[in-house]
């Protein structure tokens, strides 16, 4: 909305990661470099390309130095950065720059001008990572030029930070002592910023209207409702300290297994990609895992992954699950996860290709290598293992998958409902395996048609929407008609007021963060059975997201 001139904004808005609450004063990230000059080099090309291999190198180093000091995602990023430095293309077109007359600074700054230009013309994912490129670049150019890193402020105090774009590297490696949120202008919810800062349940808000924010200027940032507050009153100070003590006394909270106020059993799971993280998630009381996503252990391989290195990445994941269910879901290659031996080609609307199970159908040896693998590794350890399958739209689909995952030795195969044709049949679907899993990211973004990775359509990407609580209920009602489980795995089962409509909807279990487990358990446990259907009808009479979210919570207070 444009501003009044003279009128001075009182709040900012963005999207929330998580639920976290912090105050303190902003400070802004360090400018980058301004832009390298396009005058002539007077030093010649060959002593340029010296300098702009050895400023490479020295960054190269420097990244790894804050990798080696860092575990997890924040490690493989900065890691990924150091790797980039490294590209022959990179050094390739550097060399092409300089052979022309350029500086070194100007070199570097178009050769990965040209590598971004690229990575963003390709849209989704690889357009997100576009931001790890224009750091690196800028890190070189102020190696070259003497100036100070471009990176994270340090003025002597526990601090707001806002920047433009927070790059993965700083992100990765920010210091939690020190940094009470992060405020970014740009990102959607699947940039890197929002990826780490979940992981590192930081408070965030990204793609925030924010660009007004002063320095030093005191702040609440309040990332359960996507809101900057400026200036905060006494009052408003005192609501977020209550907050912010709520969430405390939440994740100290006794660890119990999910549970309604009655006593209805609700499992608690964990969504996994890495069977790093399990000991994190049973830390924090995941009760198994409800949603393994075996791509992102091949999103950068050319070749199909090995039986062996399959087997070995499942037993680890198993073993740390003991007597518990582990769901994992076969490769879910497409769209923003492509994976080159799954053979994705360029296609117009990758959202609505060869995705998931489509995908799979059409290289049958590599979902039939992994279910192996998957059964190999079961027979090994004591979890229990279950299969499904991604993006199923008709009963064939899922009846095939079935067959083939009962063939392999493993008797119990469900499938996601991500499609609305699924949901819309859920009850045929259901019949031909065990269970069904709710994938809220993707269903919502097929009932809304709005690409869930695209800033400007974030707000129809809300699974609060009537529309798709309507499609989750039929799903419910499908599971307890048949008798079978219903999951839900998106990420709108980590949010603890949907998490109580989505059980009165009929989800049988919850898997969701780790990080997000305690504000859930905590949440089941003010209400009952009864609450949890009056609550969803509530919700799902409403005409639009934003009021089913507030008829919800005038019904949940009214029964607290
Ligand atoms: C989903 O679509 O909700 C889901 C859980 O799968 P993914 O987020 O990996 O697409
Ligand atoms: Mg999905």
């Amino acid at each position: 909305m444009p501003i009044e001139p003279g009128v001075v904004e009182v709040e900012f808005n963005g999207i929330g990661v998580g639920r976290g609450v912090a105050i303190g004063p902003v400070a802004w990230m360090s400018p980058p470099p301004p832009e390298p000059s396009t005058a002539a080099s007077g030093r010649g090309p060959e002593l340029e390309l010296e300098r702009a291999q050895t400023a490479a190198a020295e960054v190269a180093r420097e990244l790894r130095r804050r990798a080696a000091s860092v575990e997890g995602a924040a490690a493989e990023v900065l890691e990924a950065q150091a790797l980039m430095l490294e590209d022959p293309a990179v050094h390739a077109s550097v060399g092409e720059h300089v052979a022309r007359g350029a500086t070194a600074e100007r070199a570097v700054f178009e050769a990965f001008a040209g590598y971004r230009e690229l990575l963003t013309g390709m849209g989704g994912y690889l357009a997100e990572r576009a931001a790890d490129l224009a750091d690196v670049s800028q890190r070189v150019i102020a190696e070259l030029s003497g100036a100070p890193a471009p990176g994270v402020p340090d003025p002597g105090h526990p601090f707001v930070l806002v920047a433009h774009d927070l790059a993965p590297a700083d992100t990765a490696t920010l210091d939690l002592d020190r940094v009470l949120a992060v405020v970014t202008l740009e990102g959607g919810p699947t940039s890197h910023t929002a990826i780490l800062a979940r992981e590192k349940a930081l408070v965030a808000i990204v793609g925030a209207d924010a660009s007004a924010l002063m320095e030093g200027e005191t702040v609440i940032v309040d990332a359960e409702n996507g809101r900057i507050v400026r200036d905060p009153s006494d009052d408003e100070i005192a609501a977020a300290v209550a907050r912010q003590e709520e969430l405390a006394a939440e994740a100290t909270a006794p660890i119990e297994p999910g549970r309604l106020a009655d006593g209805t059993p609700v499992p608690l799971l964990a969504n996994l990609g890495d069977p790093a993280g399990a000991e994190e998630a049973v830390r924090l009381g995941a009760e198994g895992v409800g949603l393994f996503r075996t791509e992102f252990l091949f999103l950068g391989s050319e070749v199909a992954p090995s039986r062996a290195v399959q087997e070995e990445a499942y037993e680890r994941l198993l073993a740390a699950f003991p007597d518990r269910k582990v769901v994992v879901r076969v490769l879910d290659a497409g769209a923003d996860k492509p994976l080159a031996f799954l053979g994705g080609r360029h296609e117009e609307n990758p959202a609505l290709g060869m995705r998931g199970i489509r995908a799979l159908r059409r290289t049958e040896p590599v979902l039939r290598d992994q279910l192996d693998a998957l059964a190999a590794a079961a027979a090994r350890t004591h979890a229990r293992l279950e299969v499904m399958a991604p993006m199923i739209a008709t009963v064939e689909e899922a009846a095939w998958f079935a067959e083939i995952a009962h063939g392999a030795g493993l008797p119990v195969a469900g499938v996601m409902v991500e499609v609305p044709a699924a949901a819309l049949l859920a009850d045929r679907l259901l019949a031909a395996v065990e269970f069904a899993s709710i994938g809220t990211n993707d269903l919502t973004q097929y009932t809304m048609a709005a690409d869930r990775l695209l800033g400007e359509v974030a707000e129809l990407q809300d699974p609060w929407h009537p529309a798709v609580l309507g499609l989750v209920g039929a799903v419910g009602a499908a599971g307890a008609q048949l008798g079978k489980p219903v999951g839900i795995c998106g990420e709108a089962a980590a949010d603890p007021l949907l998490a109580v409509v989505l059980v009165g909807l009929g989800a049988t279990s919850l898997s969701m963060s780790p990080s997000a487990l305690a504000g859930v358990r905590a949440g089941l446990l003010r209400h009952s059975a009864a609450d949890a259907r009056a609550i969803a009808e509530a919700a799902l009479a409403a005409d639009g997201s934003a009021s089913a979210r507030s008829a919800a919570k005038a019904a949940s207070d009214a029964r607290r």
